[in-house]
């Protein structure tokens, strides 16, 4: 079965309406979805529509619960804040009832999927090696896909060995049959990873092959939309240069 993995599409229509075209054109069984639908951009309820539509297993990401009011917003930026509360005030309230049934933990054809991490799926960053192992140790699955770093990177680990990472580039790919494996797609509606396309990772579970993929999209036009919603201009410009 090949699996498209997506994470943190943060109100971003112009960006998961590309991403799901190039998903579309990669004949996969089934796509999922790492957490953070909404937060920060300026179409929320499509991009719920278009997870529903489109995503077997969705996830709750730490702005999506912020939405809901599960989460204090005393832990958020300004910005995520007021894009939080701007988010809550434009969802219908079918939106918000889907969004407050997710959850930020599960499983799926033996992959553990986390929004953020095993060991704290909602707040963890797992950007380190060191972090890694204590994710590896953590986690029953030998496969950990996360998002919420909004970085495409990869760490590993072999029997006896430290854990190691690497950055992935769009095109990249890697084989995971042997070893531990804990895998970020990139985010697909704010990149932080200095590429501005939105990014996806296409998974392979008969060959065990991941390749990461970039996806060019209208910036232009989900930067206007944020602009014309009255958000934070920084999240508009932040699009621009993928960061
Ligand atoms: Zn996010």
């Amino acid at each position: 079965m090949r699996v498209a993995v997506l994470s943190d599409v943060h109100g971003n229509r112009h960006a998961f309406e590309a991403v799901l075209e190039d998903v579309a054109s990669a004949d996969v069984a089934e796509t999922w979805c790492l957490g953070d639908v909404v937060g920060y951009g300026a179409d929320p309820g499509d991009c719920v529509d278009l997870a529903r539509e489109h995503c077997a297993v969705t996830l709750a990401g730490n702005h999506d619960l912020a939405v809901t009011g599960e989460l204090s917003l005393d832990d958020f930026s300004r910005g995520a804040a007021l894009a939080a509360r701007w988010t809550a005030d434009v969802l219908s309230q079918l939106h918000l009832s889907w969004l407050e049934g997710l959850s930020p933990a599960g499983e799926r054809a033996g992959a553990g999927l986390y929004h953020g991490s095993p060991r704290d799926p909602v707040w963890e960053y797992v950007v380190s090696a060191l972090l890694a192992e204590l994710c590896f140790d953590a986690a029953p699955e030998r496969v950990l896909l996360v998002g919420h770093s909004h970085v495409a990177l990869s760490f590993t680990r072999r029997e006896g060995d430290a854990a190691t990472g690497e950055r992935r580039y769009g095109g990249d790919e890697a084989d995971l049959s042997q070893g531990r494996w804990l895998v970020n797609p990139g985010s697909v509606g704010q990149p932080r990873d200095g590429d501005p396309r939105a990014a996806w990772l296409l998974l392979d579970l008969e060959t065990r092959r991941a390749t990461w993929r970039r996806v060019r999209y209208d910036v232009d036009g989900a930067a206007k939309a944020i602009r014309a919603a009255r958000l934070p201009d920084s999240l508009a410009e932040r699009l621009e240069y993928g960061q």
